[in-house]
């Protein structure tokens, strides 16, 4: 029986989708070796998180009602103070901006091998996750040489889960050092402001870096407005500054889920598609036929988007 303790993750109030996601990843681990799938929940609302988080398959949901966003110190203390008292075989966090900032640190005070950014996880006698490398071309198989391990699970991997279950919910108390918490949130700033929710939009048209130049962005907002979409952009568009930051598709960006999502001049980085691979139809336009994007597309154009996209603009208008 090998028990996992899964890290839940909130921001401003709110759950991230990453936390009904790792329940998903949990329940597949314990599923296979009997065991108990437990959730943390640490700081802010606490309690009503605990209700959102009675999910199908949590055996039990500890509750840590310690600051109220997110502080490396106090998650490396309080999962690693869980840790001892549960004795998991695993602990999963979310492979994100909060999850690679303490899971590294948590691993270190636990002495227990991390493994990053999972696709997929097994437990066959020993654990065995799945990652990919090399802009998504090749997979690779881990097999955890350890009886305890840390992972952290790729956003959007794993379907949330949504059913209802009956977990008991226990308040967690442990002694913080204070001494040890040598950070604080002080404020929250959303960066970018735009008037513009990517993420609530029907319709993307993407760009990346296949437009070139700044002002060939035109073209390719001449064809949102044609069919009505919001423009949306690889990273290197915002790096650049020709969009800004909350126009950004992918694990550093927004996450998206749009009915239809065009990808113009992309390549399908799996930094980028790990935004996007939700979308109900995927249409990309490249010039690389072996352009990752392809494997994931279900409408490709290998072509040149300086004809493809003015040829489309016409038949859209
Ligand atoms: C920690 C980290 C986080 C990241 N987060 C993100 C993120 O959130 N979002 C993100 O997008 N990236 C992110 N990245 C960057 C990511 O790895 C890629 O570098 C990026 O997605 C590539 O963007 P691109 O596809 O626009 O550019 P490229 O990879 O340069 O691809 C351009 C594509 O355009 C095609 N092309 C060129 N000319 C034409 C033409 N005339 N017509 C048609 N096609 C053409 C090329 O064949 C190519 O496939 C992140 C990277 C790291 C390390």
């Amino acid at each position: 029986m090998s028990d996992v303790l899964a890290i839940t993750e909130h921001r401003r109030g709110e759950l991230r989708d990453v936390s009904s996601e790792l329940v998903t990843a949990g329940r597949e681990l314990v599923g296979e070796t009997g065991g108990s799938l437990h959730l943390a929940v640490i700081g802010g609302d606490v309690d009503a998180f605990a209700d959102e988080l009675a999910l199908d398959g949590v055996d039990t949901i500890h509750t840590v009602a310690e600051g109220d966003e997110f502080n490396h110190d106090v998650y490396v203390q309080a999962v690693a103070a869980l840790y001892e008292e549960l004795d998991p075989t695993y602990v999963l966090m979310g492979n994100t901006v909060n999850g690679l900032d303490y899971a590294p640190a948590v691993a270190d005070v636990l002495d227990i091998p991390l493994v990053t950014d999972a696709i997929g996880l097994e437990n066959d006698g020993g654990l065995v996750v799945t990652r990919e490398m090399y802009a998504s071309k090749v997979e690779s198989t881990v097999e955890v040489d350890a009886d305890h391990a840390a992972v952290t699970i790729r956003p959007s991997e794993w379907e949330p889960t949504e059913a209802a279950g009956s977990p008991t919910v226990e308040a967690f108390d442990f002694e913080l050092d204070e001494s040890r918490v040598r950070s604080r949130v002080t404020g929250f700033e959303e960066v970018g402001g735009g008037d513009v929710d990517i993420s609530d939009a029907d319709i993307l048209v993407s760009v990346g870096r296949g437009i070139e130049e700044e002002e060939n962005l035109e073209l390719v907002q001449n064809l949102a407005d044609a069919l009505g979409a919001t423009l949306s952009s690889s990273r290197p568009i915002v790096d650049n500054g020709w969009l800004p930051k909350d126009r950004q598709v992918g694990q550093s960006g927004k996450v998206v889920t749009p009915k239809v999502y065009l990808a113009i001049g992309i390549s399908g980085a799996v930094q980028h598609v790990a935004g996007m691979k939700g979308a109900e139809t995927i249409i990309a336009v490249n010039t690389d036929p072996d352009a990752p994007i392809f494997d994931i597309a279900d409408y490709g154009v290998v072509g040149d988007l300086f004809d493809v996209v003015p040829e489309l603009i016409e038949q859209f208008s």
